[in-house]
């Protein structure tokens, strides 16, 4: 008998008709004989109305009670699917991540999963019960309730079938795969059938949020095969496993695109080793995330040092660099907001030199200044306004061919 991991996101599950759809599926799985571990995210945008209620009561709220809080919507849904199924004559229990086993290291709001006792479902799941864990939840050794930063499902999901030796995770949504880039951006955007963990994983983290990128971390390292599949129709998904069988791959498979991105400037910074160390240093102690970091050496005397931030960080970054000014040296600092992140993402470019080079010349034809530049052996990111977003991401797909069919050519 083999065992079936299958989550269902917020949307597939935001209101009692959906969860009567999702039973249909379930109830299909385990009449063709699997065991199923059911994962599911809060119903609809519960998360979301939980962070603004957090942030009407405080302006700062204790990461541990975000997570008492946060931890609630999966605990809703978990329930009433489990009646769904009762209801409809398939015997179903509900966990919550800590009663599961899903123990987390110690880290509020975007807890790494450590390890799963799955000796707390396998009883249930011999019986012949569906079982319904709560995603994006842990706790830690000491009891305390975790989450696993937005989007965690998938990596509950993921866990999950790796610990309990699941060949595949299959991940419910509401498109009907992975797609070339976020079709709700480029109508023209075309489903994959087919994605490498490494293409995937680069697409999760420049911000392609289709799926979570510690879930797609988690699949690689398992080797767990993921599909991304509707839970409204019954097309085929898009598989993510280790080897494509495309021979000749495109230069260029996907796009991606974070927005609310600022960019902060350190003018007049003395031009010693310890500087840039010292500066990331003061931003590291304040949880500051930095994405990409450009310096200019001026002259023997001065460098200048760019980097972006999410937007919702700025506050935090303000407060450390101006509090440390006369300390890390610096003459002025200045910021950018309204800024965003397009990604080109591909492991064909590492051997496709002109790339970078077609993006540019794309980019410039439409008149989209390009403002930073980040690159790896599989993806180049650019920064730019982000009123271009769309414009740039309708063209960089035109440009790299992704809406055609991928072909063996010989
Ligand atoms: P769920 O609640 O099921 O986890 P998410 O909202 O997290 O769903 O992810 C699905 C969404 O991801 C889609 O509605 C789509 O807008 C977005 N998305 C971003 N990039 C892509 C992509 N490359 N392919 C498909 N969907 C994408
Ligand atoms: N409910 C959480 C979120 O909205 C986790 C998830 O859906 O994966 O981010
Ligand atoms: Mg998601």
């Amino acid at each position: 008998m083999s065992l079936k991991v299958m989550k269902f996101g917020g949307t597939s599950v935001a209101t009692t008709e959906r969860l009567q759809k999702v039973a249909d599926r379930i109830i299909k799985a385990k009449e063709a004989g699997d065991q199923v571990i059911v994962v599911v995210s809060a119903m609809g945008k519960t998360t979301d109305s939980l962070v603004s209620m957090a942030r009407k009561v405080s302006d700062r709220p204790s990461k541990r009670e975000m997570d008492v809080l946060l931890s609630t919507g999966e605990q809703v849904t978990i329930a009433l699917l489990s009646m769904v199924l009762i209801e409809r004559g398939c015997p179903a229990v509900s966990y919550t991540g800590w009663q599961a086993g899903i123990k987390t290291e110690a880290v509020h709001q975007y807890a790494r999963i450590g390890s799963i006792d799955t000796s707390l479902l396998r009883p249930e799941l011999k019986k012949g019960n569906v079982v319904v864990v709560a995603g994006f939840q842990g706790v830690t050794e000491d009891g305390e309730i975790t989450t696993l930063g937005r989007g965690g499902s998938d990596t509950s999901a993921v866990a999950l079938a790796a610990a309990f030796g699941a060949e595949t995770c299959e991940i419910y949504t509401d498109v009907t795969g992975v797609f070339t880039t976020d079709p709700r951006y480029v109508t023209r955007a075309r489903k994959l059938k087919e994605i490498s963990y490494d293409e995937m994983l680069e697409l999760a983290y420049l911000g392609a949020g289709v799926l979570n990128p510690r879930a797609v971390e988690y699949a690689k390292n398992s080797r767990i095969k993921l599909v991304v599949r509707s839970s409204f129709s019954e097309e085929k998904g898009t598989v993510i496993k280790e080897e494509v069988s495309m021979e000749n791959p495109r230069s260029v498979r996907g796009l991606a695109f974070e927005k609310n991105v600022t960019k902060v400037t350190l003018l007049g910074l003395p031009n010693n080793v310890a500087t840039v160390s010292h500066v990331f240093d003061a931003l590291a102690d304040k949880s500051v995330n930095v994405d990409i970091i450009v310096q200019n050496v001026l002259d023997e005397e001065q460098t200048s040092l760019s980097f972006t931030i999410d937007h919702e960080l700025l506050d935090d970054t303000l407060d450390v660099l101006h509090a440390r000014k006369k300390e890390l040296g610096f003459q002025n600092l200045i910021f950018e907001s309204e800024l965003a992140k397009v990604s080109i993402v591909g492991s064909g470019m590492a051997s496709n030199p002109g790339v970078a080079a077609q993006m540019f010349h794309a980019l410039a034809r439409k008149n989209i200044k390009v403002k930073m530049i980040s690159t790896s052996e599989i993806k180049v990111s650019t920064i730019i306004d982000e009123e271009k977003l769309l414009e740039a991401l309708n063209t960089l797909h035109e440009v790299f061919r992704l809406a055609e069919e991928e072909s063996i050519s010989l």
